[in-house]
């Protein structure tokens, strides 16, 4: 059950309409690294979750983040107040109107002028936001370190937008919300981290032979570290085919039926190598036929 509470989780205070400005912070809003996407993560993930703690955790998460979807959309429209008075009841000069929702090269004509200055369900480029932003499998070890790297990147997305707003207010609100980020990843890691044996995800187990292998598949400048130590790894240098001994060879059991289609569609494609067919592109050139 969800019920409203009038009240923002963390209080807002903007100190001018800035169009421009509500059009970048719709990247945290309708993009793919914003609070929607983020709700609906682990929101979908939470209902479907069968460790009570780990549920509790996501559906707490999902919750918050509809509150900083609450917090940023309420940004977009204290920015775009301005604009939206001037285009609804068109008092200004048209000219003079034009100019400051294209001031400084910005596209707020999404936000202020085709959605009247409300947020729009679209990134900051105008792109509808869609389901597609959101990569769940169902497998916890799977979708933990996914979450873990949408907290991340949402931390940077408001890191870059705190960086081009002057706005004390704006950058008190993002401050506060990529805080948050950081947070949650703190927690999705716990959480991975809590689940013994999360490594590699999935109950199958590897093939041994290949779990600790490093192939090193270029020549020159190669870098070591523990990503390829000999500590962590068996390092392979300029590994050969076939890595399982074999010839590096694919084949396929046919039936007697198939192996003839496939034989004579070779035969009638097969291309010659005899001769020195004129091609069009010689013709265009100028290339007389002999
Ligand atoms: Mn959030
Ligand atoms: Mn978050």
């Amino acid at each position: 059950m969800f019920r409203h509470v009038k009240q923002l989780q963390y209080t807002v205070r903007v100190s001018e309409p800035n169009p421009g400005l509500a059009n970048l912070l719709l990247e945290q809003f309708g993009g793919p690294q914003g609070e929607l996407a983020a709700a609906c993560r682990y929101f979908t993930q939470g209902l479907s979750d069968e460790d009570a703690g780990r549920k509790d955790m996501l559906l707490d998460i999902a919750t918050e983040e509809l509150s900083h979807l609450e917090i940023i959309g309420t940004v977009v429209g204290m920015l775009n107040k301005g604009a939206k008075g001037e285009l609804a009841e068109g008092t200004e000069n048209e000219a003079e109107m034009y100019r400051s929702l294209t001031a400084n090269g910005n596209d707020s004509h999404i936000t202020s002028l085709l959605y009247g200055g409300g947020p729009s369900l679209t990134n900051s480029a105008g792109v509808p936001w869609t389901a597609a932003y959101i990569d769940t499998i169902g497998e916890p070890t799977a979708d933990l370190r996914s979450n873990i790297a949408a907290e991340a990147r949402a931390k940077i997305i408001y890191e870059r937008l705190i960086n081009v707003t002057d706005d004390p207010g704006v950058k008190d609100a993002l401050a506060f919300l990529m805080t948050r980020e950081a947070a949650h990843q703190l927690s999705f890691e716990k959480a991975l981290q809590s689940i013994r044996n999360n490594y590699p995800p999935g109950k199958l187990p590897p093939i041994i032979q290949y779990t600790d292998k490093y192939y090193s598949m270029s020549e020159g400048g190669e870098v070591r570290g523990s990503w390829n130590s000999d500590k962590n790894f068996d390092y392979i240098d300029n590994p050969q085919p076939a890595v399982d001994g074999g010839d590096g060879s694919a084949s396929v059991k046919l039936t007697p039926k198939q192996q003839a289609l496939v034989k004579a569609m070779a035969e009638r494609t097969q291309s010659s190598t005899e001769g020195n067919p004129l091609t069009g592109a010689e013709l265009g050139a100028g290339k007389k036929k002999v």
